[in-house]
């Protein structure tokens, strides 16, 4: 598209605040965003660049149990060390913010609840592994078994890393929950699903008029499109008790997805900046949205995040979704 834009807004993918950031996430992901910006500022154009902490989900609260500190522990001395590691390698993000702030969620519960308002979810409810001991459900990581390809006896539920099969924790020979060691049983519970399928024809029309992205990128999504079945209705809320609560009644216990939340922290970390203008980066067209991550997060910033802000409504989408070691840009 040969669009001309007043101001640009880049964003970093969320760094997971589990551990140290990596060199070849620096190199992959950060640094390529630097230049971008630091070209931009050079010529004295408008442009913001903004990254942050991912702070929720599931791996946090296993490392929290492991190390017998709160969550909150967590990510208070990995959001520490990777803002540090950041400021030393010159990385010259505008705001470097984090998803357990207040104003984040304050945003993605304000989000969820535009959705859910306008009938943006289904209600499915689905049977889910629940630890009578610890008395909560598990998420897939909480649950170990014998994976039925490889007989591997330490399988996850979502996955084997011995064989690589993508697992369902039901698929499991004799699970067992990681939390108490007992033998989990299965619950029924409810959760708001996203659903994909009735959005695919919106989500197909948006990758059309972005052939230009790199091939990597377009290509993968093409895949998720055209698979059998093509995209399908996904959860975008969580037993569990770290991160954003559902505001809605009755889901006390659950939590946004934590790729539900995260790519909101972009837009919350530009509120946080720009309390007064940030709607400018998010809604005006003349703005170019940027989303610059690694190779693993392609899906859910071409497909799911951009459903996403379709369904909520005067949100623009990324123009571009830069991901891995090779870039390349025109100029516009
Ligand atoms: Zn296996």
């Amino acid at each position: 598209m040969s669009t001309t834009y007043k101001r640009t807004l880049v964003t970093s993918a969320l760094p997971y605040a589990n551990g140290p950031v990596h060199i070849g996430h620096l190199a992959g992901c950060y640094l390529p965003s630097d230049i971008f910006v630091r070209y931009k500022r050079s010529k004295g154009e408008d442009v913001m660049f903004i990254c942050g902490s991912d702070e929720h989900g599931v791996p946090i609260t296993i490392k929290a149990k492991k190390e017998g500190v709160s969550p909150q522990d967590v990510v208070d001395k990995y959001h520490k060390m990777m803002g540090d590691s950041f400021k030393e390698f010159g990385i010259s993000f505008d705001i470097y913010s984090r998803t357990s702030n207040k104003i984040h969620h304050e945003t993605a519960s304000d989000f969820f609840k535009v959705l859910y308002d306008k009938g943006g979810f289904t209600e499915e409810i689905t049977e889910q592994y629940y630890d009578e001991e610890a008395k909560q459900f598990l998420a897939d990581r909480y649950i170990t078994g014998t994976c039925p390809k490889c007989a591997n006896p330490n399988a996850y539920g979502d996955q084997c890393e011995k064989c690589g099969s993508t697992l369902s924790a039901t698929e499991l020979i004799d699970p067992k929950s990681t939390l108490s060691g007992a033998k989990p049983v299965l619950k029924e519970t409810k959760n708001w699903f996203l659903p994909l399928d009735k959005l695919q024809p919106k989500i197909q029309a948006y990758l059309d008029q972005h052939k230009d992205w790199k091939t990597n990128v377009y290509g993968q999504c093409k895949s998720w499109l055209d698979s059998g079945d093509g995209l399908q209705p996904r959860a975008m809320t969580r037993d569990l008790d770290w991160g954003v609560p559902v505001p809605v009644k009755g889901a006390e216990g659950k939590v946004l997805y934590v790729w539900f939340d995260a790519p909101i922290g972009y837009i919350s970390a530009t509120k946080e900046l720009r309390p007064n203008d940030w709607e400018l980066y998010w809604k005006d067209k003349e703005t170019r949205l940027i989303h610059f991550i690694g190779k693993d997060n392609i899906v859910f910033h071409c497909i799911i995040f951009p459903a996403m802000l379709m369904e909520h409504g005067d949100f623009i989408l990324a123009d571009n979704v830069p991901a891995n070691e090779f870039f390349k840009f025109r100029r516009r």
